[in-house]
C-alpha cells in the first residue's frame, strides 16, 4: 500500500494526495489528512474570527494610498508571473507527455463539445484578440504580433474558402457526363 497513508488525526486511510506535501516529513507528507487540516483552520477561524477580520482591516486602514497602490501593483505582477510560471510548466509537461495530452484533449473536446462551440463562436468568427492569444499561446502577445497572426488567419481561411470551392466545382464537374 505504497500509495495510501494514516491520518494521525481522524485515522482514515487515504491516498497520498489526501495529504499535504511537507518536506520536513519522512515521506514528504503531512501527518494529519487534507480534511482534517481544513476542519482545524475553519475551527480557529471560528474560535477568533472577530481577531482575524480585524487584524486585516487594521492592516487596510493603515496603509497609505502610494503603499495600497504598490501593494496593488506587486499583487498584478505576482499573478502575472505566476501565470508565466504556470504557462510554462504546462508547456513542459505537454512537451515531455504529448501522447497523455493528445488523450486528454480528445476526451475533454469530445466532454466538452459544447462549451468548446459556444466558446469558438464568440472569439473565433470575428478573430477576437483573446482568440488569436490564444491561438498563439502567449497572453500577453503585443499588438503588432496579434494583428499579425491574425492577418494570417484571415488568408489561412480565404484559402480554404478557396480550396473547397475548386473541390466542389471539380466534384460538379466530374458528376455531370
Ligand atoms: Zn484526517
Amino acid at each position: 500500500m505504497g500509495d495510501t497513508k494514516t491520518c494521525g488525526r481522524c485515522g482514515g486511510t487515504k491516498p497520498l494526495v489526501k495529504f499535504h506535501v511537507d518536506r520536513r516529513a519522512k515521506d514528504s507528507r503531512a501527518s494529519a489528512c487534507k480534511e482534517c487540516i481544513l476542519s482545524k483552520q475553519r475551527e480557529y477561524y471560528a474560535a477568533d474570527r472577530q481577531k482575524y477580520i480585524d487584524r486585516a482591516s487594521n492592516y487596510y486602514r493603515s496603509l497609505t494610498v502610494d503603499e495600497l497602490l504598490a501593494k496593488k501593483s506587486a499583487d498584478k505582477k505576482r499573478r502575472l508571473e505566476d501565470k508565466d510560471r504556470q504557462l510554462q510548466l504546462h508547456r513542459e509537461w505537454v512537451k515531455n507527455n504529448r501522447e497523455t495530452y493528445a488523450e486528454y484533449q480528445r476526451i475533454w473536446q469530445s466532454n466538452n463539445r459544447d462549451h468548446l462551440n459556444e466558446k469558438q463562436r464568440r472569439g473565433a468568427s470575428d478573430l477576437k484578440d483573446r482568440y488569436v492569444k490564444f491561438l498563439l499561446c502567449d497572453p500577453n502577445a503585443s499588438p503588432h504580433i496579434i494583428e499579425a497572426k491574425r492577418e494570417q488567419l484571415r488568408l489561412h481561411r480565404l484559402v480554404v474558402q478557396l480550396q473547397q470551392a475548386i473541390i466542389e466545382v471539380e466534384t460538379t464537374e466530374k458528376e455531370t457526363p
